[in-house]
């Protein structure tokens, strides 16, 4: 996958990128990436790529020129091109799969009050928000964006499962332990250490649940649950969530 951060800021970003598995994935050619300076793009003496906002206000925006000139830069005509906002729509791990698809990415980091909207208009495919609450910058959430699709692209994390991980199959994850089994009085579930398999399965599914009812039902909503995880969902509910 080839993905283009257009920043004002690239210093932000490029430890992620020369850092742990990301580095990795660039070394094993599954990630090709550019970071481009926004900035390089001004055309007055000052590189100034910020402006006053028509019709008054306070605070600065992005200007169109540097900006649309760093995007035909990276080719971001025949590209989906993302713009992190907290206007946009809202980042999940649906979408991140969505994303990772994609051979080849572009993400424009906003700063100050945004970007020009004719800017938006004319490039971006995507307008995407990590969340409701507002940063002081576009570099961060981009980082959000590419670290949840990269590591969704075949062989990049390598030695790991995926498939039970938060979100997949619209549930979060299972507590985990590790050695010792005794930790400070606090000792390790029976069951992870029964040697049982099933047991081990189907205990990880009702903490699954479990968690998933405490901090996220909206997640299972709609889901249409039969069986034996209904059964289990009852069970919980009956017993007002501990299990
Ligand atoms: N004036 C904007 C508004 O009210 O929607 C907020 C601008 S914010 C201070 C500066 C930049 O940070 C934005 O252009 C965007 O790139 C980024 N940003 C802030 N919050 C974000 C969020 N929740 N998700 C994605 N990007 C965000």
């Amino acid at each position: 996958m080839r993905l283009d951060v257009l920043t004002l800021f690239p210093g932000i970003l490029e430890g992620f990128f020369t850092s742990s598995i990301m580095a990795r994935a660039v070394e094993r050619g599954l990630v090709d990436y550019s970071l481009t300076d926004i900035r390089e793009f001004a055309t007055d003496k000052h590189h100034k790529c910020d402006d006053e906002l028509f019709g008054g206000g306070a605070g600065m925006l992005m200007m169109p020129g540097p900006v649309s000139a760093a995007l035909e830069s990276v080719g971001a005509r025949e590209s989906r091109v993302v713009y992190v906002t907290p206007g946009g729509r809202l980042f999940n791990q649906a979408y991140a799969r969505e994303l990772a698809s994609e051979e080849k990415l572009v993400i424009l980091c906003g700063r100050y009050e945004g970007v020009d909207q004719r800017v938006i208009d004319r490039y971006v495919t995507d307008e995407i928000s990590i969340g409701d609450y507002v940063l002081s910058s576009g570099e961060t959430a981009a980082l959000v964006i590419v670290d949840a699709i990269y590591r969704l692209i075949p062989g990049v994390i390598t030695g790991e499962s995926l498939d039970e991980e938060s979100f997949e199959g619209g549930l979060l994850e299972y507590p985990q332990y590790t050695r010792p089994a005794v930790y400070d009085t606090m000792v390790v579930p029976d069951v992870l250490v029964s040697g049982h398999h099933a047991n081990i399965v189907k205990w990880r599914m009702k903490k699954r649940l479990e968690k998933t009812l405490l901090y996220r039902p909206d997640l299972l909503q709609g889901k249409g649950l039969e069986g034996e995880l209904r059964a289990m969902i009852l069970e919980l509910i009956g017993q007002g969530g501990e299990a």
